[in-house]
C-alpha cells in the first residue's frame, strides 16, 4: 500500500535552467569574478574548476557527505593565482551565486494542482540536494512551496546527498511511512532513482529523452516525459 511520494525539487517541480548545470554554474562564478574586477582567462578557470569538481567528487562520493563550494572555489582561484584574495573573493562570488537561486528559481506550471490533488489521498515531502539550507528555504518561501508538502528535507540539514540512505531514511521518518509503502519522483537517475531503489522505495524518473525512447533503465519502476504524465503512472504502478 503507497501511502506517500517523495519528490525532487529542481528539474522535478521547479526549474532554474540557468543555475541546475555545473557548465551555467561555471559561467556565472566566472562572471562574478571579472564584476568584481578580476581578469581571468575562462578556458583556465573552467578546467580548474573541472578538477576541483573532480577531486572533491572523488573524496566526498564515498559517502555522499555534503560539498563545500567555497573551499571548491578558493582552490580553484588559487590554481589560477589568485592567492592573496581567494579566501574573500570565494565566499563573495559563491554569496552571489547563491542569491540568485530565490530570483532564477519557478514552479514547473502543471505543479501547484497535481502538488493539492495528490496531497488529498497521499503524504508529500520534498527531498532536495542543495548545499546551503537558508538559500534553499529562502526559495522555498518565495514560491510559498511549504503549503504543498508534508515535510521538506535539504542534503545541507543532514550533511548528505541523495542517494545516500541517510537523507531518504530521514524523510521516511518524518513521513511515518516505510520504505516500501512510497514513491520516489525526481530527474537524476543516480540521485533520485537509484538511491531510493536500494531502500526499497519505488521509482519514476522523470527524463523526457529516455521517455520517448522508450528506453527504461535498472532501477526506474517508471519513466515519464513530464509531471503531466505522473497520475497516469502512479495508478499504473500502484495498481
Ligand atoms: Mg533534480
Amino acid at each position: 500500500m503507497i501511502k506517500a511520494i517523495l519528490f525532487d525539487c529542481w528539474g522535478t517541480i521547479l526549474h532554474a535552467p540557468r543555475l541546475m548545470t555545473r557548465e551555467s554554474a561555471i559561467e556565472a562564478f566566472h562572471r562574478t569574478l571579472r564584476e568584481l574586477g578580476y581578469e581571468a582567462d575562462f578556458t583556465l578557470f573552467r578546467e580548474m574548476y573541472l578538477r576541483e569538481a573532480e577531486r572533491q567528487h572523488r573524496e566526498a562520493d564515498s559517502d555522499y557527505r555534503e560539498l563545500d563550494y567555497v573551499e571548491r572555489l578558493r582552490r580553484v582561484l588559487e590554481a589560477i593565482g589568485l592567492e592573496g584574495d581567494a579566501e574573500r573573493l570565494a565566499g563573495e562570488i559563491w554569496r552571489r551565486y547563491l542569491d540568485e537561486w530565490p530570483r532564477q528559481s519557478r514552479l514547473d506550471p502543471e505543479a501547484p494542482r497535481l502538488l493539492r490533488r495528490l496531497r488529498e489521498a497521499y503524504r508529500l515531502a520534498l527531498v532536495t540536494n542543495f548545499p546551503d539550507l537558508p538559500t534553499a528555504h529562502r526559495v522555498f518561501d518565495t514560491l510559498n512551496l511549504w503549503e504543498y508538502f508534508d515535510a521538506i528535507l535539504v542534503s545541507a540539514e543532514v550533511g548528505y546527498r541523495k542517494p545516500s540512505p541517510i537523507i531518504f531514511q530521514e524523510v521516511l521518518e518524518r513521513l511515518g511511512v516505510k520504505p516500501q509503502e512510497a514513491v520516489m519522483v525526481g530527474d537524476t537517475l543516480e540521485a533520485d532513482i537509484e538511491g531510493a531503489r536500494k531502500l526499497g522505495v519505488k521509482t519514476i524518473l522523470i527524463d523526457p529523452e529516455r521517455a520517448r525512447r522508450g528506453e527504461k533503465p535498472e532501477g526506474a519502476d517508471a519513466v515519464i516525459e513530464s509531471l503531466r504524465e505522473l497520475e497516469k503512472a502512479l495508478e499504473n504502478l500502484i495498481g
